[in-house]
């Protein structure tokens, strides 16, 4: 890949706005890659972003200190000590990668 960041970084971050974010192929056969947020909602923000077509995420750390994202289903514990984050919208500029 052409990344030109050394290994070893410990975040990586929105390369438009530079808002830090985690970007990690999630779901059962890693189908689909999120960047997420790294700025945990409260959960006014979670009701309020929780549309059909925004995800939230919970945000758990492995016991090697790596976040992974979990998708967050609708029997979700509502006490769950992670933070919750949702998909990186970027409002640096317009996209033209597509
Ligand atoms: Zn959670
Ligand atoms: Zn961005």
């Amino acid at each position: 890949m052409s990344r030109p960041r050394a290994a070893g970084a410990a975040d990586s971050r929105c390369p438009s706005c530079a808002a830090p974010v985690l970007a990690q192929w999630v779901g059962d056969r890693a189908a689909l890659r999120i960047t997420a947020d790294l700025t945990p909602l409260t959960p006014e923000q979670q009701a309020a972003v929780r549309t059909p077509n925004r995800l939230i995420w919970c945000l758990v750390q492995t016991r090697h200190g790596t976040p992974r994202l979990r998708w967050l289903s609708r029997w979700h514990p509502p006490d769950c000590p992670h933070r919750h984050v949702t998909e990186h919208r970027c409002t640096a500029a317009p996209t033209t990668l597509f």
